[in-house]
């Protein structure tokens, strides 16, 4: 690898936030005891607040923005990476306080990096990313928290998106019956395609939320919050688990307390950024196994570098489908 490289930078000058490419040495990299040669990334919607600037994620600037990267190792000071393993990586503090992945070389901690499954190629594992790993995350919590096919059918919501996506493909391959939400009753025959058995509205979660509403499934995995997550969380039926990971409605949680306490209806916060590594490698291990690679491809598009900037404002106004990976070379 050459010694200078490309790379997104985000800046602020003032409240004035700037994103742009430039060229960088190995000495601007942050430290950690390997460096990757990146192949791809992927745009995720905490990647569209960043570079948008919508949200204070960023932590420090300049930054390097881009949550997650897969690629190959190029040095290592770590016992447990040398250079040619192919790697992974999702969070812990990437794009907040950590150069991230869009760019051709990062330095990062070993005890972060995760070894890229042999289910997966790079640009799998990115088609998976951040969002796909979170989708594991909350299935496993739902299995945790005692669902499985037989209790009922469970509720995906923002069934289009990245996290809603993988969510559908991996739960009906698993034998649930999926309830798909989504805004965009267009996409019925791909979310079908990923094996939903019934698509329905946003709207019909959208509304102000009762305390209790009729008993439809046993399980949700939300990605939205706000008011979907509370007409989700009141439709739960007696025992179910509901996981919640997202706000892309809203942070807000106009829920009453009456499934709870009323049906023992669990709901499950979940975490990716900073899961403990054993947790994190039973969730890439079930998606090598749970997650048929073929599904993965149709809910998948790649874009350049270049292209990253725009896919941000695209995934902040819903009209992303699935997955982004980014070439990073491209
Ligand atoms: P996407 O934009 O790909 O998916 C979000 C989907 O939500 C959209 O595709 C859309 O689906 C639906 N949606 C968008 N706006 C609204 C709205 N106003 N009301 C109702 N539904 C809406 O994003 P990701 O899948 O990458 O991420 C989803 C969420 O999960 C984000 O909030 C993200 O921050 C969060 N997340 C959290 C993680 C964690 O560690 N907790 C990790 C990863 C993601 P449709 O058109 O089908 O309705």
């Amino acid at each position: 690898m050459k010694d200078r490289f490309k790379a997104m930078l985000v800046t602020k000058d003032g409240t004035t936030q700037n994103v742009g490419e430039v060229e960088l040495g190995r000495d601007d990299l942050m430290e950690g005891d390997v460096t990757v040669e990146v192949s791809h990334s992927t745009v995720n919607y905490k990647d569209g607040l960043v570079l948008t600037g919508r949200s204070p994620v960023v932590r420090k600037f300049p930054m390097i923005p881009g949550i997650d990267f897969a690629g190959t190792v190029e040095t290592s000071k770590s016992a447990k990476f040398k250079p040619g393993d192919k790697v992974l990586l999702n969070g812990f503090g990437l794009s907040e306080t950590h150069y991230g992945g869009y760019s051709e070389l990062a330095r990062v901690k070993s005890e972060w990096l995760v070894p890229l499954p042999a289910a997966f190629s790079a640009a799998e594992a990115m088609a998976i990313g951040t969002a796909g790993y979170t989708s594991m995350l909350c299935i496993l919590a739902l299995e945790d928290a005692g669902l499985s096919p037989e209790k009922g059918p469970v509720l995906v919501t923002g069934a289009s998106g990245g996290v809603g996506s993988v969510a559908v493909a991996i739960l009906a391959r698993l034998g649930y019956r999926v309830i798909a939400s989504t805004g965009r009753i267009e996409e019925e025959a791909y979310l079908k395609g990923l094996g939903a058995a019934e698509i329905i509205p946003r709207n019909e979660l959208g509304g102000d939320p009762r305390p209790l509403s009729k008993e439809r499934w046993a399980g949700v995995v939300d990605s939205v919050g706000s008011k979907t997550l509370a007409n989700a969380i009141a439709s739960t039926q007696y025992g179910g688990a509901v996981a919640a990971c997202g706000l892309a409605q809203g942070l807000d949680l106009p829920a009453s307390v009456a499934p709870f306490i009323l049906r023992g209806v669990s709901l499950l916060g979940v975490e990716s950024v900073y899961m403990e590594m054993p947790r994190r490698l039973r969730a890439w291990e079930r998606l090598a196994r749970d997650l048929d690679v073929k599904q993965l491809a149709a809910m998948t598009h790649t874009i350049g570098f270049r292209d990253v900037r725009q896919a941000a404002d695209d995934i902040l106004a819903g009209k992303v489908r699935g997955r982004t990976v980014v070439e990073i070379a491209r």
